[in-house]
């Protein structure tokens, strides 16, 4: 008999930070890899957030803090919400964990009960479904088209909604296909959760600050009557280049993050007290480079699409936020080619193109692949000639 549980064999490692370490052991190898498979902006943390960390370690913010934050963290999440969001939350509606990750596992641990199901538009984010599993919850997995963009219609979410949902779970910018949903867009899906007074929705912003071409960022817990049945999380990674540091964040309903609290006190205690000073200044300092960064983003998302849409059998839609594009491959595939599935495309591109990439089945849409454009305008240039090759290669 196996040493491991019955609960974790429900689910299996992060695929992204598969491919992740297996361009990573290429390199190490000698292999001139180009990995486009990391979700993590390549820019430093600004130099004001790492000095407000050096400057805590000297003060002796070194010891346990709050379970789910200190006051100060707590208070500049208050007015990051009001500011940003005109959301207003009370401190003990705001909980902090050790990454956005940590926050949407410790929730879907306090709250889900076997059997609960939990609404999830395809192509997602790769975690959600195996977290839910952990926490012995069904996901329902809602294949959203390429022709809506990705994104979830009022009538598949109506569809998918049954007895046993005890969640709705939307993402936007999202990732992998960087679609962002508008404010008429997510006031439609609100017209049938608000049908649905026992449903819960978790809101992932993580992407809020990287969006492209004047899209106005709107979350729906913004949407009246909804907001006591949501939990808007988000976190420094992606905005602030912060992903080492391990901070994310929610608000929400009290009894929520009360049980999210409570988790926590169990398992970590509290996020590091370092992250959490430098993560103060995040919130409160100078915000200027945020739109600077978005910038650079754009100049490469506009590239890569472009490059893309220019190889033969390859096509790509131009999406609104996050560093992620999913361009569909499904010409490839098939007798010809003797690629049968998304995976078998990506594996000899990886292979033989040398360019890591992740397979759209991995988040839940066969036949496409995500490609993260997080990287530097050079590294793009020449994975993209080298993607070109291989599939002119494959034609
Ligand atoms: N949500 C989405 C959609 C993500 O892509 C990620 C990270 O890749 C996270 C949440 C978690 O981010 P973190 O744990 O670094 O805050």
């Amino acid at each position: 008999m196996s040493i491991v549980s019955n609960s974790l064999k429900r689910i299996k490692p992060s695929p992204t930070m598969a491919v992740t370490s297996k361009a990573r052991e290429m390199k190490a190898a000698g292999i001139d890899v180009i990995g486009l498979g990391a979700g993590e902006p390549d820019f430093d943390t600004p130099d004001n957030i790492k000095d407000a960390a050096i400057e805590a370690i000297k003060r002796g913010d070194t010891k346990y803090t709050a379970v789910d934050g200190t006051p100060d963290l707590k208070k500049a999440i208050q007015s990051k919400f009001l500011r940003e969001n005109s959301l207003s939350y009370e401190l003990d509606q705001i909980t902090v964990g050790t990454g956005g990750k940590q926050v949407l596992y410790n929730a879907f641990m306090a709250t889900v009960n076997k059997g609960d199901e939990v609404v999830i538009p395809a192509p997602y984010w790769v975690s959600y479904p195996d977290i839910i599993l952990l926490a012995g919850g069904k996901p329902k997995i809602i294949k959203c088209d390429e022709k809506d963009k990705f994104k979830l219609t009022p009538k598949k979410l109506a569809k998918a909604i049954s007895k046993k949902t005890k969640w709705v779970i939307l993402n936007s910018p999202s990732n992998p296909t960087g679609a962002a949903y508008s404010k008429n867009e997510i006031e439609e899906l609100s017209k049938v959760l608000l049908k649905y007074k026992k449903i819960y929705i978790l809101s992932d912003d993580i992407y809020e600050h990287i969006t492209y071409d004047n899209f106005k960022f709107f979350t729906i817990a913004q949407i009246k009557f909804l907001k006591e049945r949501t939990l808007t999380m988000n976190g420094v990674s992606k905005s602030y280049s912060m992903t080492g540091w391990r901070i994310g964040y929610a608000g929400g309903p009290k009894e929520i993050i009360k049980a999210i609290a409570k988790i926590q006190s169990q398992s970590t205690s509290n996020p590091t007290s370092i992250s959490q000073a430098a993560a103060v200044e995040a919130l409160n300092g100078k915000q200027d480079f945020i739109e600077e960064r978005a910038n650079s983003f754009k100049a490469r998302r506009d590239f890569v699409v472009e490059s893309l849409n220019k190889i033969k059998g390859l096509s790509c839609l131009r999406p609104e936020g996050a560093f992620y594009v999913f361009p569909n491959c499904k010409r490839f595939l098939g007798k010809k080619t003797k690629l049968k599935t998304d995976k078998d495309f990506v594996e000899r591109l990886l292979t033989e193109g040398k360019v890591a990439v992740v397979q759209g089945s991995a988040f839940g849409l066969d036949g496409y692949f995500r490609i993260s454009y997080a990287t530097s305008m050079d590294n793009l240039k020449k994975a993209l000639e080298r993607i070109k090759l291989f599939c002119e290669s494959l034609n």
